[in-house]
């Protein structure tokens, strides 16, 4: 880059108003300076200021999308190699392989299947993001009728597999538009495969022998005009795969080699699916940008979809629920009350017990900033006085005809203090939710 911090700083507004994140300026060219942020989080910086900051400004992972609207998914973009460093921003794509050698009932059976890979899950709504439909049969019309016909099946954005330009054209012609990934360039088929992805307006993905030649296949094409790049580099071999990738990222980030910045693309290989999606889980973990997996079986994806919804967390910002009062089931005056706090996972659990009891109750989660129960009382959020108060602001005294409420078993200690604050009778419930079910059982059941 060869930009310093100070060398930032001077081309930067000075108003320290934190808007880009950082409190300062200063704060902000250094961060910028070591590829923590990308000068478009300034909205106040001229246009001046963009052009002689050049290099410097642009991420050190292009940002690449595939497929348009609701359902695009962006790649890259990323400024760290450890989560807990800031955090990172475009989790891996999930693309589930479909072969065009399957019959049309089997293609049609395969995409209702990834079609109905969504989840709920604490609250949130997980889902596979990409359809990579495979030239196995060899045959360029059979590959343009199979990758119609999962287009025409499916709202998600679409990777086309084949190393044969003149496929690739064919199938790639019907579907350019929805802007699917190209997979791919490499050294056997590279100047047609540029020109495809270059007349289609397509993203494509490079391929190379090892992290050399991807190098040197991505500076060509770039060179060439293709500048929205995938990197493959080749190797399948599970740890080989997996040294490749970390590199990537190092490279990346770390020297700001820019033939290697930007996303990349993995393939677990193995017939035996839980081992397919343990292969996927690293490479999510240890950077792919996008896994490409045969499985469409719920049960093997979702444990990979939870796994990068974990990854992909902000650390600095759990995930919450709103801190206002629930209902689960149908409740009335007389159901019982249970506290808790606004961190999702403690409070999904909580919901599924209470609701495992089978006895309707309200669950007031009080705003912790999305810590757990024990973490929020050592940190005094979750304390009598910001529980009184949650009880008085959710209108819960409207809701009841009962002045009684169930408090975690953990934070038992708070129960006189709350009880003076609130004016509430407070019963101390079960210290985990699985307690839950036998305690309203006990306590509830008329
Ligand atoms: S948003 Fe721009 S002006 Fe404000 S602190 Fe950040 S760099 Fe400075």
């Amino acid at each position: 880059m060869g930009l310093t911090g100070l060398d930032i700083y001077k081309q930067l507004p000075k108003k320290n108003c934190g808007e880009c994140g950082p409190p300062t300026c200063l704060a902000f060219a250094m961060a910028l300076a070591s590829g923590k942020a990308a000068l478009d989080s300034c909205p106040y910086v001229t246009d001046a200021a963009k052009e002689n900051l050049g290099a410097a400004s642009a991420p050190p992972i292009r940002m690449v999308k595939v497929g348009t609207g609701d359902v695009a998914v962006s790649l890259g973009d990323e400024t760290v190699i450890f989560r807990h460093d800031k955090t990172f921003f475009h989790e891996t794509g999930v693309a589930i392989e479909v072969s065009d050698k399957l019959t049309a009932a089997d293609i049609d059976a395969k995409v209702a299947k990834i079609n109905g890979l969504t989840f709920e899950r604490v609250g949130l709504h997980y889902t596979v993001n990409l359809v990579a439909v495979k030239n196995e049969s060899g045959n360029a019309d059979t590959f343009k009728a199979a990758v119609d016909k999962v287009a025409a099946g499916t709202k998600f954005p679409l990777i086309l597999m084949t190393d044969d330009p003149e496929a690739m054209d064919k199938a790639a012609a019907g579907v350019a538009a929805a802007r699917p990934l190209l997979y791919a360039a490499t050294t056997g088929n590279f100047d047609k495969m540029v020109e495809v992805a270059k007349k289609h307006s397509c993203p494509l993905a490079i391929r190379g022998n090892g992290l050399d030649e991807a190098a040197a296949l991505a500076e060509k094409a770039v060179a060439g005009g293709c500048k929205d790049l995938v990197i493959d580099a080749g190797r399948r071999e599970f740890s080989a795969a997996l040294a490749d990738l970390t590199e990537i990222r190092r490279l990346a980030i770390k020297k700001k080699f820019r033939p290697l910045g930007f996303p990349t693309i993995a393939f677990p290989r193995s017939d035996e699916p839980y081992m397919e999606i343990l292969q996927a889980s690293y490479y999510v973990g240890k950077y792919a940008s996008i896994v490409v997996v045969k499985t469409a079986e719920k049960a093997h994806i979702l444990p990979l979809l939870t796994w990068r919804q974990n990854i992909y967390t902000d650390p600095q910002k759990p995930i919450q629920v709103e801190p206002k009062l629930h209902e689960v089931g149908a409740v009335t005056n007389d159901s019982p009350v249970y506290i808790t706090t606004n961190f999702s996972l403690t409070y999904y659990t909580v919901e599924g017990e209470v609701a495992g009891s089978k006895i309707p109750a309200y669950i007031l989660p009080v705003n912790t900033d999305g810590t757990s129960v024990l973490t929020a009382w050592a940190s005094g959020k979750f304390s009598a006085e910001s529980i009184a108060e949650a009880i008085k602001s959710s209108g819960l005294e409207q809701k009841v005809n009962h002045r009684n409420l169930v408090l975690p078993g953990y934070v038992a200690v708070l129960s006189g203090k709350l009880a003076e604050l609130s004016g509430w009778k407070v019963g101390v419930g079960p210290r985990e939710a699985a307690g839950i079910p036998s305690f309203a059982k006990a306590k509830f059941a008329s």
